[in-house]
């Protein structure tokens, strides 16, 4: 197995009386992208300062590297680098002149901000000010100040938030060349399936502060789960007798029900149990389950 470079051990945070995260735990292996993806308001960023030891969990334990902060937090932080929102920069200075005041401040050599600058692809605008930047140039020097230091590890918070499709395209390929080329491991955090799907490795799903799946992205894709869409009389009477099968439904009106199976001798007993209460069927039709569907009923779990 390999080394884990984020671990938290049941992590719990309140503001104040309302419980942000409850039990998280995450495992983080070296060498991914791992997308943390949740709806608004699932706890993404409240995760995101805690990892980064800007919020204190209570009670919960965390490791980077395999070291807690209490002992060893210089030496972790040198090894992380981190983007949330929108990053903070001098918009009356160019993107160079904006690296070297943070390059003083973390001390590296002079050249790194050269070398950075080539990363994120902005060496050609690197001498205009940070005021006539797209948003896209924004985030990219966001980042490449991040990178400064040369950390193992990258906390990316909705990296592509905002971003027009280009600015999205760029972002993506420099998360993947950063991954891939330079070796970092890479935790991101995003409210869109379709940005998770086109990068991570690995997965975990947060909804209401609740970790909901974990694993490799291939697991969610390849779990056997199906559709099954049912024609029918009597909705609601159908909708408490699957509940009661404990079924989760993902979606109803006046004439069907949707919901999610594992395999197909489910759909001859459900059948049944609606035949037997009098129920009229008018066809059972399964599919199988997109991605989409997949976050959706995982999240909607939740809310009922
Ligand atoms: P988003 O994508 O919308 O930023 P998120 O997944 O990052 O969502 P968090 O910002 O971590 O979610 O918020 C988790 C929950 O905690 C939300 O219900 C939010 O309203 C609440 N919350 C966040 N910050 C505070 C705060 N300072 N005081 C009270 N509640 C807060």
């Amino acid at each position: 197995m390999s080394n884990l470079i984020i671990e938290t051990h049941n992590l719990d945070f309140s503001f104040k009386e309302f419980k942000a995260l409850s039990q998280v735990n995450l495992q983080v292996p070296e060498g991914s992208i791992f997308g943390f993806l949740g709806p608004n308001g699932a706890g993404k960023t409240t995760t995101i300062r805690i990892l980064l030891d800007l919020f204190h969990a209570k009670p919960g334990e965390i490791k980077l590297f395999g070291k807690s902060y209490e002992e060893n937090r210089k030496e972790i932080l040198q090894k992380v680098g981190a983007l949330i929102e929108n990053p903070s920069i001098y918009k009356h200075l160019t993107g160079r002149q904006n690296l070297e005041v943070i390059r003083r401040m973390v001390d590296v050599p002079k050249a790194r901000v050269e070398e950075v600058l080539k990363i994120v692809r902005l060496v050609d605008n690197a001498d205009k000010k940070a005021k006539n930047y797209s948003l896209g140039m924004c985030q990219r020097l966001g980042l490449a100040a991040a990178l400064l230091t040369d950390p193992d590890l990258l906390i990316l918070d909705e990296p592509t938030n905002g971003l027009d499709p280009s600015g999205i395209i760029e972002m993506r390929e420099l998360i993947i060349r950063l991954n891939k080329e330079h070796g970092k491991t890479i935790f991101l955090s995003s409210h869109i399936l379709t940005e998770i799907e086109k990068l991570a490795t690995d997965v975990a799903i947060i909804d209401h502060g609740q970790i909901m799946y974990q694993g490799k992205l291939e697991g969610l894709h390849s779990s056997e789960l199906l559709e099954l869409k049912i024609e029918l009389n009597q909705v609601d009477a159908a909708a408490n007798i699957l509940k009661g099968l404990n079924y989760t439904i993902s979606e109803q009106n006046g004439r069907s029900i949707s919901l999610p199976i594992e395999t197909k001798v489910e759909v001859a007993k459900i059948n049944k149990a609606l035949v037997d209460a009098d129920i009229e069927v008018y066809g059972l039709k399964t599919s199988a389950e997109t991605l989409e569907s997949i976050f959706l009923n995982i999240t909607k779990k939740l809310d009922q």
